[in-house]
C-alpha cells in the first residue's frame, strides 16, 4: 500500500445522544460533536489538531483508533477500513496504532509498578513471554526514564516521567500511528519542551505518524508538520504548518494566531493592541448555528453588508482553497 496515506479520515461524523432526567431516560436530541471531518497522515508525519475545549478533538482521536465506532464516515488505516475489520484483524490493527492521554495519572493504575503498566500491552497481545522484562528496559531508556526504576509506582514519579511511562507504555507493541490527545497540556510550561523534544527524537528513529492534538497553537507550531483547525465539529483550516501560521485563511485560525503570547515583552504590547478578540460563548453543539457555525462569534460576519451575510446564515461554507494555497472553509477567505 505504499503511497497511499498511513491514516485517511472522511466525512467521519460522531453524534452522542442527549438524554432526558425523566424517570424513563430517552433520547432528547443529539450532540453534534464531529461533522464530517476529513483528512490523511502520511507515514512518519504529524498532524496538529487545534481548537477550543469542547470542538471535536477527542472524540476525533478516538474514531480514528475505533474505539468508539462513528455514527458515519470512514477511517482507512493502511488502506483498510476500520469498519469492515472483524475482531481478529481489529486486534492486528490495533497493535499498529496507540493513543497518549493528557492526564497520564489517571491513565495509569497507582497499584501497578511503571514496569507492569509497561508491560500490560505486552500481555495482552501475548508477547510477553518472547520479549520479556528485557523489552521493558528497554522502553524506559528510550523515553529517557532508569530502567532500575521500573519497580516503583506512578506517584514516585514527576508529571513528565509519568507522562513517558505513558509513551513508553504506547511504544511498546511498536506502533505505526499514536493519537497524542493533549500530552503535554497537563504539564509544566518547564517541562512540556522536554516531552515535546522526546516526542520529535522518536518520531524520527521510528518514523511514526502522530496525531497530535492540542488547544495550544504554540505547541503545535513546534512539533506539527500540517496542522487542522477544528471548530465546533468542523475542520475550518487544514495545510502546511508554515503555509497556515503565516497567511492563516479562516477568520477563527486568524483569531488563534493573534491570540499567542509572544516572547518579547515590546512585542508583545504592540501585538495586544492588534489582538483580533472573539466574544461570545461556543455555541451548543446539540443546536449549532446554521450556515457557517462560527458565523454567531466572527469579527469578519460584523463587517459585512446584511446581502453578504445572508450566505453565512444560509449556507455552510466548503473547505476549498479561495487563493491561499490551502483550504478554508470561510465564504469570505478571499477578502481581505
Ligand atoms: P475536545 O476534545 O475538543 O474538547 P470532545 O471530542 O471531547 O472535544 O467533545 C466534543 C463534544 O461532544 C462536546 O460538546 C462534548 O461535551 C461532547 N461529548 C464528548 N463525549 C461525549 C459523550 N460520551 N457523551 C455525550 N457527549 C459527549
Ligand atoms: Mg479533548
Amino acid at each position: 500500500m505504499s503511497g497511499s496515506p498511513l491514516l485517511s479520515v472522511k466525512d467521519l461524523v460522531k453524534h452522542y445522544p442527549v438524554r432526558g432526567k425523566g424517570l424513563i431516560p430517552r433520547t432528547t436530541g443529539q450532540v453534534h460533536a464531529v461533522c464530517g471531518v476529513s483528512f490523511d497522515l502520511d507515514r512518519g508525519e504529524t498532524l496538529g489538531l487545534v481548537g477550543e475545549s469542547g470542538c471535536g478533538k477527542s472524540t476525533t482521536g478516538r474514531a480514528v483508533l475505533n474505539l468508539r465506532p462513528p455514527t458515519s464516515g470512514t477511517v482507512l488505516f493502511d488502506g483498510r477500513d476500520l469498519a469492515a475489520a472483524g475482531a481478529a484483524e481489529m486486534r492486528r490493527l490495533r497493535q499498529r496504532m496507540q493513543i497518549v492521554f493528557q492526564d497520564p495519572y489517571a491513565s495509569l493504575d497507582p497499584r501497578m509498578t511503571v514496569s507492569d503498566a509497561i508491560a500490560e500491552p505486552l500481555r495482552i497481545h501475548d508477547t510477553y513471554r518472547q520479549e520479556g522484562p528485557e523489552r521493558v528496559r528497554e522502553l524506559l531508556a528510550t523515553v529517557g526514564l532508569n530502567p532500575e526504576h521500573g519497580n516503583r509506582y506512578p506517584h514516585e514519579f514527576s508529571g513528565g516521567q509519568r507522562q513517558r511511562v505513558g509513551i513508553a507504555r504506547a511504544l511498546a507493541m511498536r506502533p505505526e500511528l499514536i493519537v497524542l490527545d493533549e500530552p503535554v497540556s497537563a504539564l509544566d510550561v518547564s517541562i512540556q519542551a522536554g516531552v515535546v523534544n522526546l516526542l520529535q527524537d522518536l518520531q524520527e528513529q521510528l518514523g511514526l505518524a502522530y496525531l497530535f492534538v492540542a488547544h495550544d497553537l504554540s505547541v503545535v507550531r513546534h512539533i506539527a508538520h500540517r496542522v487542522a483547525v477544528m471548530y465546533l465539529g468542523r475542520v475550518v483550516e487544514i495545510g502546511d504548518r508554515d503555509e497556515l501560521f503565516d497567511r492563516p485563511a479562516h477568520p477563527y485560525t486568524q483569531a488563534l494566531i493573534s491570540a499567542i503570547p509572544l516572547p518579547d515583552p515590546r512585542l508583545e504590547r504592540v501585538r495586544a493592541r492588534e489582538r483580533i478578540v472573539i466574544g461570545g460563548d461556543v455555541p451548543s453543539p446539540a443546536s449549532p448555528p446554521s450556515g457557517c457555525r462560527f458565523r454567531t462569534r466572527c469579527p469578519k460576519f460584523t463587517m459585512l453588508t446584511e446581502g453578504e451575510q445572508a450566505l453565512c446564515v444560509e449556507q455552510a461554507p466548503e473547505l476549498i482553497d479561495r487563493g491561499h494555497g490551502h483550504p478554508a472553509a470561510c465564504h469570505y477567505a478571499a477578502v481581505v
